[in-house]
């Protein structure tokens, strides 16, 4: 192992340097090397170690005097113990938080992602729409101001994790901590709770959120908004918004890709004779004609009058299904003169039934 540096040398201060002039020293130097700042330079993070080791010694004045007198030497001796960093980040909350007056080590928490759905129509999936969406979070309290104490009141460091906001255990061979339960993992005790959030330093609070809708959205589609979830604890950062797209149902419309189905009902008379007919379309109704002697189940195809592929690559069309309506209900008169209808067509008007029956019976012959 390389020799180690004398501590002084490695903040850069004299070895008659006051507490506050350590303090300052390791707090620039902290600012300069911060892992954050150099993510990729190994060398700054292991220079930020041996700050903070620097500063972890000299900085406790049982520790210093010690070192004063053996040097290095004293590692391992009595109110000596050497740094055990578990992870840069731990070690950035625990000194630089000394060091910068926050006092408890407490672990930044990001706060927590929520999931909630977002109902539109089925022309605001299909042609996109802006949403206001009201959500329910937490916030920190007013009265408080997220403290938890009633105003006026103080705010103690939690005794059972010392402030830290965790105790730690130990599981076999590997120490491990887990929020501390007695302060809920605030590192805080308060003396007479919040009358306003009962001490939970948060209150829900509603809140409206605008949804952009892209055109040709799919329904179950989840839209992501970063920083939109619950509030972080201890500084941590925000969780995300999920919004899940909930397409409502639409009396008419259905959907298959981009492209978007319709049946349009038509009567006996206008198959046989042909019609013109009104179809509902994404930009209003539309005029479609039905040429004379359409099958029902026949589909028709309007080009482009579907959806919008996501991307803008383009529009799907709107497939038309023709559903010809057989009367369930009909008066005495209408029943004669279908009855003369079906002894005037002849075989020959029916050509599909005509080869059905040819079939069937060449199949059990
Ligand atoms: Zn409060
Ligand atoms: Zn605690």
């Amino acid at each position: 192992m390389a020799q180690k540096r004398d501590y002084y040398d490695v903040l850069g201060v004299p070895r008659t340097a006051t507490q506050d002039e350590i303090k300052q020293a390791y707090r620039n130097l902290a600012k300069q090397l911060h892992p954050d700042k150099n993510p990729d330079d190994p060398q700054a993070e292991e220079r930020f170690k041996e700050a903070s080791e620097a500063y972890n010694v000299l900085f406790d004045a049982d520790k210093r005097r010690q070192y004063d007198r053996f040097g290095h030497a004293t590692a391992g001796g009595p109110g000596f113990e050497r740094v055990d960093f578990r992870s840069v980040g731990d070690m950035l909350e625990g000194l630089v938080g000394e060091v910068f007056g926050q006092g408890a080590t407490r672990r930044a928490r990001q706060g927590q992602d929520l999931e909630v759905e977002l109902a539109v129509s089925f022309e605001e999936a299909a042609l996109g729409a802006e949403k206001t969406l009201t959500v329910e979070r937490l916030r920190d309290c007013g009265t408080c101001s997220g403290s938890g104490a009633a105003p006026g009141t103080r705010v103690e460091r939690c005794s059972a994790c010392a402030g830290t906001g965790e105790v730690r255990f130990q599981r076999g061979f590997f120490s491990a901590s887990r929020p501390c339960s007695s302060c809920g993992g605030t590192g805080k005790k308060v003396e007479s709770p919040c009358p306003t959030c009962k001490g939970r330093t948060a209150v829900p609070a509603q809140e409206e959120v605008l949804v952009r809708i892209p055109p040709g959205v799919e329904h179950g589609a989840l839209r992501s908004m970063r920083g939109g979830g619950e509030r972080g604890r201890n500084n941590g950062p925000p969780g995300d918004l999920h919004v899940r797209i909930v397409v409502k149902e639409h009396p008419l419309f259905s959907r298959e890709g981009a492209d978007v189905k319709v049946t349009v009902p038509i009567s006996f008379p206008e198959a046989v004779l042909g019609t013109q007919v009104d179809v509902p379309t994404l930009e209003g109704k539309v005029k479609m004609k039905i040429p004379s002697g359409t099958q029902s189940g026949k589909m028709f195809r309007l080009r482009g009058k579907g959806i919008e592929v996501l991307g803008g690559a383009g529009k799907g069309d709107e497939l038309v299904t023709v559903l010809v309506e057989v009367p369930q209900e009909i008066t005495a008169k209408q029943r004669k003169l279908i009855e003369e209808l079906a002894a005037e067509f002849g075989e020959e008007v029916h050509p599909q039934q005509k080869s059905f029956f040819e079939k069937l019976r060449g199949l059990f012959e």
